[in-house]
């Protein structure tokens, strides 16, 4: 068993491996710049890119990985293989994981891997947090809310909370002994939060609580949830009114509804929560009161990541299943892989998947140093969880109607990729809007190129992103590969 304290003592050492590497990349371009260096080999072992792997799920491959974290990786695959997939179908029926399976998770050391280790969390690096969001999906195990509790919910508290909100929750996060969910989304306030009802109201130094959530992950489960409520109704807009609560589970007023009955993500609750005339003392507002849309603005980029590199790894995991699955399917005396339509379709897909991990690895580096925007996870997030979605839709038609069967894991990808991108998303925002952050990015475009683009509203989709793309380097180059393209945007370039 990797153990906890293992795990403690690995974390420092990958951020010493983290820093020795930066300090022998800056020791070397500034003897390149003194002319001493003409060509030197990198100490490093080569690490194969995903392309080049035997298989899209291998260890000990990536740029962004060492092997310190390939070790981290062997155990974290094994902890999903013992604690997680021999129970989740069981889980799966009871719409719930159990809370052993937290504080197993807890006791690994997987839980809160990212948040600073003075607060009570791992303090390990992004890149180990991402490795457990890519072996649950390697497993094709949605149930347990890990990456929620850790990379969404935690960060609120760590970034945010008081002295002694991180002394009292981070510890039992991080051990797996309190559960945490965000409630965000109300019957009448999903995409657009400025819809909020959820009321607190000062009385003294206390608030009083009324309202509703719906669609709170881990909700069921919590023992603590990060509410969201409206403090100043006078506010100018309602995102100049909003603070968030740390609110616990047993609080007198605080009731959980139904368990939702969901398409996909069956193991995972979902649940209703109620607030009536819950009050709050003063110690339970997370940060400054009135401030709570700009810290759920600012915690966007990191939700979207997680879920990109969710949908990424649920891709990888999908064509791997289907690749061996047509390999020993027979038909016409011989296996479909050897069917040339078949051979072209997976190289199609692998091809769009290689691509996308360059990108999605290129963002955890961006986000691994603070420098990841929204706009970039924005597109991160809608690229991967589509890809999701196409990914899922041309595997199940390779496993032809035993992909539908439920047995076959193909059959749960293709349910869970519904969720990421096309219907709705956790956290994350629906697609449509993260391509409405996508829309400034070529509004900004617009004005540097002085042509108005056509109808952004009605343009969704791979062209939006492609547009945007392409105006980035039509004003660099000069170039618009997009001229009269699938975009639809027919204009003049600069060249012209
Ligand atoms: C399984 C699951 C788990 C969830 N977990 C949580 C959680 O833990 N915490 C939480 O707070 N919430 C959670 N949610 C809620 C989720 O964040 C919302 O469903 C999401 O924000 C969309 O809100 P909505 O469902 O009300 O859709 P609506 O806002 O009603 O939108 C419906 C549709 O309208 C379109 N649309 C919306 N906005 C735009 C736009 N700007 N431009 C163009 N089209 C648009 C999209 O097609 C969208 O899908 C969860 C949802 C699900 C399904």
């Amino acid at each position: 068993m990797f153990a906890l304290k293992a795990l403690r003592s690995f974390s420092p050492a990958t951020k010493n491996v983290y820093l020795r590497s930066k300090q022998a990349f800056t020791v070397n371009i500034s003897r390149m710049q003194h002319g001493q260096v003409q060509h030197e080999e990198t100490a490093a072992p080569f690490r194969p890119e995903t392309p080049m792997a035997k298989t899209l799920m291998d260890i000990g491959t990536r740029r962004i990985f060492s092997e310190e974290h390939d070790l981290f990786r062997k155990n974290v695959r094994r902890f999903f293989q013992e604690e997680v997939v021999p129970y989740h179908a069981q889980w799966e029926k009871a719409g719930e994981v159990s809370r052993e399976v937290w504080k197993k998770a807890g006791e690994h050391g997987l839980l809160g891997i990212y948040t600073p280790e003075e607060h009570g969390g791992i303090g390990g690096d992004l890149f180990s947090a991402a490795i457990v969001w890519e072996e649950q999906m390697y497993c094709n195990c949605t149930g347990p809310g890990f990456s929620l509790h850790s990379e969404i919910v935690m960060p609120y508290i760590s970034h945010y909370g008081s002295k002694a909100q991180i002394e009292h929750y981070i510890p039992q996060m991080t051990a797996g002994k309190y559960i945490g969910a965000i409630a965000m989304t109300e019957p009448g306030a999903g995409s657009d939060l400025q819809g909020m009802k959820t009321f607190a109201k000062k009385d003294g130094t206390d608030w009083i609580l009324n309202g509703s959530k719906v669609f709170i992950s881990n909700g069921w489960i919590s023992d603590m949830v990060i509410v969201a409520a409206v403090t100043n109704r006078e506010a100018k807009k309602v995102a100049h009114g909003i603070s968030l609560f740390l609110v616990d589970s047993g609080t007198k007023g605080f009731q959980k509804g139904r368990k939702l009955e969901k398409l996909g993500l069956k193991a995972q609750d979902t649940a209703e929560l109620f607030f009536e005339n819950v009050r709050l003392p003063a110690e339970a507002l997370l940060g400054h009161a009135n401030k709570g849309f700009y810290y759920l603005m600012n915690e966007l980029p990191q939700e979207r990541l997680s879920i990109a590199v969710m949908a990424l790894a649920s891709c990888e995991f999908m064509f791997e299943e289907t690749r061996n699955y047509v390999m020993q399917r027979k038909a016409f005396g011989r296996t479909i892989a050897d069917l040339q339509v078949v051979q072209h379709k997976l190289a199609e897909l692998k091809t769009d998947i290689c691509v996308a991990r360059a990108f999605i690895d290129s963002c955890l580096q961006l986000h691994s140093t603070k420098n990841l925007d929204s706009s970039t996870a924005s597109m991160a997030k809608y690229w991967a969880s589509d890809l999701q979605n196409k990914v899922a839709t041309q595997c199940l038609q390779l496993h032809g109607g035993w992909g539908y069967m439920w047995e076959y894991p193909i059959a749960k990808g293709t349910i869970e990729s519904t969720l990421t991108s096309c219907i709705t998303v956790w956290y994350g925002a629906c697609n449509a809007s993260c391509r409405k952050t996508l829309q400034r990015i070529v509004r900004a475009a617009e004005k540097i190129i002085g042509v108005s683009l056509p109808s952004l509203q009605d343009i969704y989709g791979t062209c939006l992103t492609r547009k945007a793309l392409c105006i980035a380097g039509h004003t660099a180059s000069s170039v618009c590969c997009h001229q009269g393209g699938d975009c639809g945007v027919s204009r003049p370039g600069p060249a012209d």
